[in-house]
């Protein structure tokens, strides 16, 4: 893993021909109460597990999986990785936990073609994502995870339940798909997308302050400049109708 700072590290996804969402950990190690967030594509159980260890953490730290959304290269390993920590809950916002929880993998695959594909490639069954949620977040829950208070922000649009998790005290901004480095924002033409949505989630990120930005994907940010987010939304409001 690579420390971001106190209490966050940052484990790379390993992108194939389908991406592998990055893999975060919150929360001070002497807490033993840490949290993944976002275990990543399938078949990246293994390497996630591997590199929290590398690091000497113990899996019993690991108390809960926090996803910042459902998409299959977010939870893919999902299995994988409750294999190694049976013991960890699930924490979703409530729009996708329903689904989930009934079996409905819509939020996850995102367009029916890709579904099977993705079935076809991971040898998955068609219920591999019917998952028992501990925890439905709603948005606006502050929580003490491991010692740090974290900020729980609904963003819907990239998909209807997707979440944000805010450091107010640290600036550190972990958006899931919805914001990204170089002015990119995630897609929004996805089952449960919907983009005046994800324009006003945008428009409520750019009003926080936000010094490290560790998105899904691509490059995490240190030093973000302070309109980032409302030049990203800027940019692509034209489209956001
Ligand atoms: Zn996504
Ligand atoms: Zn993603």
């Amino acid at each position: 893993m690579a420390k971001i700072t106190e209490g966050i590290y940052a484990i790379q996804g390993m992108d194939e021909f389908i991406p592998d969402s990055h893999t975060y950990v919150i929360g001070e190690p002497s807490s033993m109460d840490l949290s993944i967030i976002d275990v990543g594509l399938a078949g990246k159980g293994r390497y996630k597990i591997q590199s929290i260890l590398k690091d000497g953490v113990e899996l019993t730290a690991i108390k809960r999986i926090i996803m910042t959304h459902t998409h299959f290269d977010h939870i893919g390993c999902i299995s994988e990785v409750l294999k190694e920590i049976p013991h960890a809950e699930l924490w979703v916002h409530e729009a996708e936990a329903e689904l989930l929880e009934r079996g409905d993998d819509r939020a996850v695959y995102g367009m029916d073609m890709f579904k099977s594909m993705c079935q076809m490639q991971y040898g998955l069954s068609s219920d591999a994502f019917r998952l028992t949620v501990h925890r439905k977040l709603k948005g606006d829950e502050k929580l003490m995870l491991g010692n740090m208070e974290w900020e729980i922000i609904h963003i819907p649009g990239h998909s209807s339940g997707g979440i944000a998790l805010y450091n107010r005290e640290k600036k550190v901004l972990i958006p899931g798909d919805v914001v990204y480095a170089d002015y990119a924002i995630g897609r929004f033409d996805l089952f449960g997308a919907d983009a005046k949505e994800l324009r006003n989630s945008l428009m409520k990120l750019s009003k926080l302050e936000v010094d490290m930005l560790l998105p899904g994907h691509n490059q995490l940010v240190k030093g973000l400049p302070s309109d980032y987010i409302s030049r990203t939304l800027k940019m692509w409001e034209p489209y956001l109708i």
